[in-house]
């Protein structure tokens, strides 16, 4: 028998970094994947798909709508090849799953494929995806198995018609109407591939409004946006039934006045959140403890209720994002290492990257309202910025939420061109409890959409925005 300092379960962005951290800090690690490709959710059907297809339907869309404008005159019909289009997507998946690979054999982690299950609180059971089982020694083991698509009791998913992102990722033709249940990231994100793609898109959102965990001025930005661009938006609407028939989907759902309404399309993506995943782990084996939904429970060490055994990212409590599985996974290689690591739950920003993305950090009007705590706003429109006029991305804002007080950087709220990487300069101000007139006084590059973060620091220090 096989016996390690470390195995890991699951090698999404979770599984696959905190094989890497232990063994960096000299530990003997193996992972267990049962696909087989490693990189999980993430890379095989969650965020590097998404965004090559973002990216490419994005270039369509300016072809299309904004090259005339620059003086680019295209001879001849621009047009889609959907088959293309996805098999570039899967070429960048096979890429960045090799490049994890690469990354086990440089960091000399056993890597095993196959379905691994406990058998006890130290061994671990791998039923090989190439034939045979090998059960493995462990002093430590880290949980990160992740999650899968959730649904609704009365929807039967069928894979064809009734789809979850993972078939939207792949779709063998661009649907006349996809209609979608659930207004948050995958909603928005894979209905905006497709609306710029040619297909009618609805979108039916329980809530009373899109992306409803976001600041509401990124809500009404978003939805305005988005409106233009012709996805129809359908809120504070609650789906009752999902039925198919033949190549049609007619999805009914109450509206606010309790009145019922039904949509028809050739498609319907449900996307209304993802559930913790732990079937076939056996995790009862170990006596590890799962909460009511579904979830590992973990202490503030990330420590299950056994304490050889860590869990970490989407089967865990908290934000279903990579970047927060990622952190988790340093976090617990350090704390096995006999480290103190840290991680500042309330500084893991959030991004939606439809165009214009959406950023988020720290606290929305809401929570700070709720915590009864006195703050002042600064905002500032990317259209008055020379960098948007330039490329023609005016929609948007930047917003920061200041402490009345101290002036304190309490939340910074994004919409706008290439906000998901502008979002760090308020994750690194905000790290080390930056004013905002700390920021206002930093000297941020002239032409760039960062001069916006500026503004609005300047805008919340004491009403002196340089350009509006
Ligand atoms: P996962 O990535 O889900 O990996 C878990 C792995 O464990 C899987 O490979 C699974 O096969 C394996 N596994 C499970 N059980 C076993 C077992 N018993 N034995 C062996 N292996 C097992 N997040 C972002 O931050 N940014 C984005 O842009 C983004 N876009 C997304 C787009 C889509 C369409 C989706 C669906 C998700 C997106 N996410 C994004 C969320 C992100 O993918 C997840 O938060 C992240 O993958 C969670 O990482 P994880 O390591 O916890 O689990
Ligand atoms: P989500 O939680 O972002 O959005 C689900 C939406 O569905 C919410 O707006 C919710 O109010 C709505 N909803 C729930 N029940 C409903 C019902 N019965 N009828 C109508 N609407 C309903 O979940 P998601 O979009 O499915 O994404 C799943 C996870 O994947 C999220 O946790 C997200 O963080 C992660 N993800 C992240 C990114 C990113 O970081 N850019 C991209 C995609 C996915």
């Amino acid at each position: 028998m096989s016996s390690f300092d470390v195995v890991v379960i699951g090698s999404g962005p979770g599984g696959y970094v905190a094989a890497i951290r232990c063994a960096q800090l000299g530990m003997k690690t193996a992972l267990i994947e049962k696909y087989n490709t490693l990189g999980g959710t993430c890379l095989n059907v969650g965020c590097i798909p998404s965004k090559a297809l973002l990216d490419s339907s994005h270039h369509y869309e300016d072809a299309v709508k904004h090259f005339e404008e620059h003086g680019i005159e295209v001879p001849g019909e621009v047009k889609v090849n959907l088959e293309k289009m996805i098999a570039r997507k899967q070429s960048v998946v096979d890429q960045t799953t090799s490049g994890i690979d690469y990354l086990m054999k440089k960091n000399e982690i056993t890597v095993f494929h196959g379905m691994g299950s406990f058998v006890d609180s130290t061994h671990v059971k791998v039923d090989l995806t190439e034939g045979g089982e090998e059960t493995l020694e462990a002093k430590n083991i880290i949980v990160a198995t992740g999650s899968k698509p959730s649904t609704l009791p009365f929807i039967t998913i069928d894979k064809e018609r009734i789809i979850t992102s993972t078939e939207a990722l792949k779709m063998p033709e661009i649907p006349k109407h996809l209609v979608i249940i659930g207004g948050g990231v995958i909603g928005l994100e894979l209905g905006q591939v497709y609306r710029r793609l040619g297909a009618d898109v609805s979108v039916i959102e329980y809530m009373d409004r899109i992306i409803p965990t976001m600041d509401r001025a990124q809500s009404k930005e978003l939805t305005k946006v988005m409106k233009k661009q012709g996805v129809k938006f359908h809120v504070s609407h609650q789906v009752t039934s999902v039925e198919r028939n033949g190549d049609e989907v007619t999805i009914k759902a109450n509206n606010k006045k309790g009145e019922e309404v039904s949509f028809t399309g050739d498609y319907c993506l449900v996307s209304v959140g993802r559930r913790p995943y732990t079937d076939g782990l056996a995790a009862d084996k170990a006596g590890i403890q799962i909460d009511e939904r579904g979830r590992i429970e973990v202490n503030e060490h990330l420590q299950t209720n056994v304490s050889n055994i860590y869990a970490i990212g989407d089967v865990v409590k908290g934000a279903m994002l990579a970047h927060k599985a990622e952190e988790e996974g340093v976090f617990v290689a350090e704390t096995i290492a006999g480290q103190q690591p840290h991680i500042n739950y309330n500084l893991i920003p959030g991004v939606v990257y439809t165009w214009p993305e959406v950023a988020s950090v720290g606290k929305t009007e809401d929570q700070l309202k709720e915590a009864g705590v006195d703050y002042k706003v600064g905002q500032f429109g990317m259209r008055a910025l020379g960098r948007s006029r330039a490329s023609g991305d005016i929609d948007g804002f930047v917003k920061i939420l200041a402490d009345a007080a101290t002036d304190e950087v309490l939340g910074v709220h994004m919409v706008g061109a290439r906000v998901a990487d502008l979002i760090s300069e308020a994750v690194t101000a905000m790290e080390f409890r930056a004013s905002a007139e700390d920021i206002a006084r930093m000297s941020h590059a002239h032409p760039t959409y960062a001069e916006a973060v500026k503004e609005a620091a300047l805008d919340a220090t004491d009403k002196r925005p340089l350009h509006i």
